[in-house]
């Protein structure tokens, strides 16, 4: 496993799909889309075809562009509060996680490797036993550092910049990243490319498409653009699976630790009814609105 030159600094394939600048869809490329809110100053359009939402106006010079979204991609992700490692809550649901993950690789043979992309300091990774090999991408230096000192191998860059041998890894995890992506098509084929046939690939991210986001429209903590440059739903999520020759094996909503109410009785409960469901059967319902996909890379 390799990474790309230290001195290959541009960014040659992050540009936004062009299709109708403005108002082509930049997942499907379909031009059946129409606006559906402007915040922070970026127009978010809806596609009828595929059901993605987002931002149309983040066009012009795409190495410029990319320059700035990765420089602020770095600063949010080198925030402390991004860091959870003290909660004990958050350190055992990403456990139970790993499990799952264990589980779904139980057929692989000798020693499993496995990628976080977006590993931040390494605590999800850490909950694997060392019969695991283990990666991670990491934008944020200070982050990064964190993860290494775990004994993972940390690349620095983009996703897009970095070369890993085809079909080497048994997992891949994407924990609220592929919102963020200028390209999602384009980098999914490219991060597709490094699992073996039938190698595991989870997503989380938020579905615009749930109860919550109905009731709360416009203020959806995901809302927030340019940092977050798509809002998925289970629909247009399955769009972008099938076009880089993943299968979705099953999913769950969750909800993520974000209450709808502001008013705190009632966050309280929330809370409460939120963990509580969230290994029941009613995750099959769109009730939360965090999504996470399981899926398999066709044979
Ligand atoms: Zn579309």
């Amino acid at each position: 496993m390799t990474s790309s030159s230290p001195s290959s600094t541009h960014l040659p394939t992050a540009s936004p799909r062009p299709v109708q600048p403005g108002v082509g869809c930049r997942l499907c490329g379909s031009t059946e889309t129409a606006p559906l809110y402007c915040i922070n100053g970026c127009s978010i359009y809806k596609c009828r075809n595929c059901d993605a939402e987002f931002v149309a106006n983040f066009t012009g010079d795409a190495a410029e562009n990319s320059e700035k979204f990765i420089a602020l991609q770095s600063d949010t992700f080198d925030d402390e509060s991004f860091s959870n490692s003290s909660n004990a809550g958050v350190v055992r649901h990403w456990q139970r996680e790993a499990q799952e993950i264990d589980r779904l690789t139980a057929d692989r043979s000798g020693g499993k490797r496995i990628l976080d992309i977006g590993c931040n300091d390494g605590l999800f990774l850490g909950c694997f036993n060392a019969s695991w090999q283990k990666f991670g991408i990491e934008i944020a230096p200070g982050v990064a550092a964190k993860a290494r000192a775990k004994g993972i191998t940390v690349f620095e860059k983009p996703v897009e910049e970095i070369s890993i041998e085809p079909q080497s890894l048994d997992a891949i995890t994407m924990y609220m990243i592929v919102e963020h992506l200028q390209d999602p098509v384009q980098s999914m084929a490219h991060i597709v490319r490094w699992l073996k046939p039938g190698g595991v690939l989870v997503m989380l991210t938020g579905d615009s498409d749930t109860f919550k986001v109905r009731r709360v429209k416009a203020k959806w903590h995901m809302y927030t653009p340019p940092v977050h440059q798509f809002f998925f739903s289970r629909r247009s999520l399955e769009f972008l699976f099938k076009s880089c020759g993943l299968q979705t094996v099953h999913y769950k909503y969750t909800y993520g630790g974000m209450p709808v109410s502001t008013f705190k009785p009632l966050r309280l409960v929330e809370h409460a009814v939120g963990k509580m469901t969230a290994a029941s059967p009613i995750n099959q319902l769109p009730l939360y609105d965090h999504l996470y996909l399981y899926a398999r890379k066709r044979p």
